[in-house]
């Protein structure tokens, strides 16, 4: 979900975070159960397939030699551990990327299609970083480590390990005059990174609808708006002809718009659905499946053929504990499989990406399902 400033989390809602609530019984949700890509099943000698670790353990049966080898290793047990558990990550890394690889490729796709990933300006992504650091158990609320805390050249690369085809860089303002500059910095980062969606945002403010039409120009393919964090009306009609514009050229826009983990003054299904009741055309995807409005979400892309929904952090253990997906509502994602894309929220999530693919092979809704959902979509969507 990831923030700025007050966190995407939730600005001005304080941390958001349901306090205690660790039970996981997750009443008529979907049962969380133990997957290839959970973190309690990763550590070494634990990897899903042993051929994929067969060089990595080489790798690090090596490491560990070479560490008990050196003397001034040896004579310090805290550099001799030290280099263990460097090891140790190595191998859980190459674990976690190899997890991510069989999944797509044993569905016969030729990688993946993230359509939510956060990257900004690095001064605004430590921010981000920040608050989640400051929430967990001091503040009483739910411990949130980031597992890609890395350069950006790092997480740039780790989405290349993973086969993600094509990712996006979600960006949002807090406040008014935040926008455009954003989109600059997203021009640059489009044009250095080519597997990366050009990505844009906007702000209900004075000129929004020429910064967006300037960046349409300038070739962005997708907008992040943040209902929650801009704590904005999104039928504000300072945006009005922005979603025009955005429905007529058939861009599509992640929306954090769901009241989860917290509601903004804004959030719901009732705002966007004036939004979608004046511009029905307009190609927005619902983040986070809506959570926890899953169903009135659902209800809004059944009845408007263009609204889409990403899978972003909805199914995963870590979600079901506090919004748990309605079991009686699978169905409903069946039917709409072709209009619900992968979205993750690499880097700021609190387990290895791996998860959230095998979050949704649990659902049990097919291959076909699968393959749609976590590459097709996309690929129609944005012409790949
Ligand atoms: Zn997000």
């Amino acid at each position: 979900m990831s923030g700025t400033g007050g966190g995407e989390a939730g600005a001005g809602t304080g941390t958001g975070f349901p306090r205690g609530v660790a039970d996981s019984s997750g009443g008529g949700g979907v049962a969380p159960r133990a997957a290839a890509g959970d973190p309690a099943s990763r550590g070494p000698g634990s990897a899903a397939d042993p051929s994929g670790t067969d060089a990595a353990a080489g790798v690090d049966a090596t490491a560990a030699a070479d560490a008990g080898a050196d003397a001034d290793a040896a004579a310090d047990p805290a550099t001799a551990a030290h280099a263990a558990a460097d090891a140790d990550a190595g191998a859980a890394d190459r674990a976690a990327t190899h997890d991510v690889r069989r999944f797509w490729e044993e569905l016969g796709l030729p990688g993946l299609v993230d359509v939510h990933t956060h990257f900004m300006p690095e001064r605004v992504l430590e921010k981000v970083w920040a608050y989640f650091d400051a929430l967990g158990p001091l503040t009483g609320g739910l411990a949130w480590p980031i597992t890609y805390r890395a350069e950006e050249l790092e997480r740039i690369g780790t989405l290349r390990r993973f086969g993600v085809r094509a990712f996006t860089a979600m960006l949002y303002p807090h406040k008014p005059g935040m926008a455009e500059w954003l989109n600059e910095w997203a021009v640059d980062f489009a044009r250095r990174t080519p597997d990366c969606l050009h990505t844009s945002t906007l702000f209900p403010e004075p000129g929004a609808a020429a910064y967006v039409g300037r960046a349409l120009e300038d070739g962005a393919r997708v907008l992040k708006a943040h209902v929650q964090v801009g704590a904005y009306d999104p039928a504000d009609e300072l945006l009005d002809e922005a979603w025009g514009l955005l429905a007529d050229a058939g861009v599509p826009v992640v929306i954090h718009c769901g009241s989860g983990p917290s509601p903004g003054k804004h959030t719901g299904p009732e705002p966007i659905g004036r939004v979608l009741a004046r511009h029905p055309r307009l190609r927005l995807v619902v983040a986070h499946m809506g959570m926890p409005e899953y169903e009135d979400f659902l209800g809004l892309a059944e009845r408007y053929g263009e609204l889409r929904l990403d899978t972003t952090m909805a199914f995963t253990d870590f979600s079901e504990r506090f919004a748990p997906f309605p079991r009686r509502a699978l169905p409903r994602l069946a039917d709409l499989g072709d209009r619900i894309l992968l979205g993750t929220d690499f880097p700021n999530i609190p387990y290895p990406y791996g998860h959230q693919l095998r979050a949704l092979e649990r659902l049990d809704l097919g291959d076909d399902w699968l393959r749609a959902v976590c590459h097709d979509n996309g690929a129609r969507l944005f012409g790949l």
